[in-house]
């Protein structure tokens, strides 16, 4: 028995979110007394893998492949069942981010396992049972599932576990695997960045603006407070639909869900569906000139004001702090 977690990089880099998983599959591997294996596909240097062990990796299985530069999702969770067979690894730990939200299901096809996807905190391993908390319905509440199958696939929420740093380092194996039919019937192309900017899954501080900002023109303020803070924007529904943000940015039940460290929502009434994609952020900020706004009662900090007013004072302040 082992623990095997699949860790993502980014153009060679690993993302905060890998991190983090690695830190929460060391965690499990620690209740089980057991041993932590790393898998990472696409180009990553050598010190860039050597970096797992700081956060409880034993060993990282390297799968260095051109092909295999960009996320192909069939060939991808190809490799981590294989990788997980070779471990006799019984439990799988990913991000619930958009590639691990594709691997997961697959995974627990291919290994027969039971899947708790969107996972928020270590499992609950008492009396032969293996039970944890995880988001459902869209965010709207959680749930206590218990996986039932000796294989189980984690997927974990970012930014619900802290990065734990550790004494220990990895050894680095190469590992391969030969592809199946199928696992390259869809592949990227090409891949257009719409920002250069830090992309919303990842961010630690979204702010977000809705149809109190009126138009597309007042923006601006918004854009300087996210440059100010190095936070990612996001909009409501509305906004995107009425094309005063691109699609991209939108946040909630149809768009993109989120669960940064900060979310500042300017402008933003706190609809059910908006709320369904942002609920799970650590600490919420609301601005709003209405008191009686249904984001308050969410909100961790709430500002009744008129953004117009609001929003440049505190980039004002921002400005003097960090003068
Ligand atoms: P509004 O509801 O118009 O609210 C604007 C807010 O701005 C108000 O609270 C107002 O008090 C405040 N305001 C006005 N002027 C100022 C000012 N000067 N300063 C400060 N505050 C001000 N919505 C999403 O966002 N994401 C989704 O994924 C999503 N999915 C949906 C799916 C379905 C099936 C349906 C039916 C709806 C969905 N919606 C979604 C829409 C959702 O129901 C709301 O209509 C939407 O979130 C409202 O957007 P808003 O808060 O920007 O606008």
């Amino acid at each position: 028995m082992s623990v095997l977690v699949y860790t993502e990089n980014a153009d060679g880099k690993f993302k905060k979110s890998t991190f983090e998983v690695v830190s929460y599959a060391r965690a499990i591997a620690d209740q089980n007394n057991t041993k932590l294996i790393a898998v990472s596909i696409g180009s990553v240097s050598a010190a860039e893998l050597a970096t797992l062990g700081k956060y409880g990796a034993e060993k990282v299985l390297n799968v260095s492949n051109e092909q295999l530069k960009n996320f192909v999702n069939q060939a991808y969770a190809s490799i981590i069942a294989e990788a997980a067979k070779k471990e006799s690894a019984d439990i799988v730990v990913l991000s619930n981010s958009f590639s691990g939200r594709g691997l997961a299901p697959r995974l627990g096809v291919k290994l027969e396992a039971g899947v708790a996807d969107g996972a928020v905190a270590l499992p609950e391993q008492t009396d032969g049972k293996f039970k944890i908390k995880k988001t459902a319905f869209s965010g709207k509440a959680f749930a206590i599932v218990e996986l039932t199958s000796a294989n189980k696939i984690i997927s974990l929420t970012p930014n619900a576990y802290k990065v734990v740093e550790t004494n220990k380092t990895a050894s680095v194996e190469d590992f391969s695997v030969e592809a199946k039919a199928g696992d390259f019937a869809a592949v990227i192309k090409e891949i257009v960045r719409s920002t250069d900017k830090v992309s919303l899954p990842d961010a630690d501080i979204v702010i977000s603006g809705g149809r109190g900002l009126k138009g597309p023109e007042n923006w601006g303020m918004v854009e300087e407070l996210a440059d100010l803070l190095g936070a990612a924007l996001a909009c409501s529904k509305p906004v995107s639909d009425a094309g005063w943000r691109p699609h991209s940015e939108h946040v909630g039940q149809t768009g993109i869900a989120i669960s940064p460290n900060l979310y500042i929502a300017i402008g933003i009434s706190g609809a059910i569906q908006h709320l369904a994609g942002v609920s799970s952020s650590k600490v919420i900020v609301v601005i709003n000139k209405d008191a009686e706004a249904p984001f308050f009662k969410v909100a961790d900090y709430g500002i009744v004001g008129d953004a117009f007013e609001v929003v440049p004072k505190i980039i004002t302040a921002i400005k003097q702090f960090k003068a």
